[in-house]
């Protein structure tokens, strides 16, 4: 599997790319931004979008996927749960001072449970509602990945102070769905450095 994972706009949202190297279908997970670097890179990788998938609607993991759907034809796919958010994604673009992007509701509802499938490679959504109602893991067991989005991070924790967050849900959401998993699944959050299962599960002060 080819894995290109790099930080994109303002607030730095970790933007992944997916492909299978047979037949070169790939995934783009949180287009928050820099859509030209995300074609870059997937033509360096001569990847083809198959889909677009949101780990949850704030802003900065939702904000370029229109755009990506324009170029690539790619479906849109994240969970209904998060409307409310897109709803007021007017308010979300004050928080970062900028215009509001154009946002719709979403070409497929994920849930969980749900396979993605592109090419070879199959992965499953997890739903972690906390940090947003909507919020989604996407888990690929062969892989030994977790895209953790906003959920989970390197020694902390979403935050649940925005509209839509619950404190004691997305512990519960962490606690029950996620260090459950292989210690040795590797951890890519929404932001910042990525971790694995077993290390949060040991020293994440959010978690003992
Ligand atoms: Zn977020």
């Amino acid at each position: 599997m080819i894995r290109d994972t790099f930080p994109v706009g303002l607030l730095q949202c970790n933007c992944t790319i997916l492909g299978d190297e047979l037949s070169h279908e790939a995934i783009v997970v949180d287009p928050g931004d820099e859509i030209p670097q995300i074609l870059q890179r997937l033509a360096r990788h001569s990847l083809t979008v198959k889909q677009i998938l949101i780990t949850h609607a704030h802003i900065d993991h939702i904000m370029g996927a229109e755009r990506l759907k324009e170029i690539t034809g790619a479906p849109i796919l994240y969970n209904q749960h998060d409307l409310p958010l897109v709803a007021m994604m007017d308010v979300q673009a004050t928080w970062l001072g900028i215009a509001t992007p154009e946002v719709r509701p979403p070409d497929s509802n994920l849930t969980d449970g749900q396979a993605i499938q592109f090419g070879t490679l199959t992965g499953q959504i997890i739903h972690t509602p906390g940090h947003t109602q909507g919020s989604v893991c996407l888990h690929l067991p062969e892989e030994s990945l977790l895209l953790a989005g906003d959920t989970l991070f390197a020694g902390s924790i979403g935050r649940t102070d925005l509209p839509g967050g619950n404190g004691r849900q997305l512990i519960g959401s962490i606690h029950e769905k996620l260090l459950p998993l292989p210690g040795a699944t590797v951890v890519i959050p929404g932001h910042g450095r990525s971790t694995s299962i077993e290390r949060e599960r040991e020293q994440n002060p959010f978690l003992q």
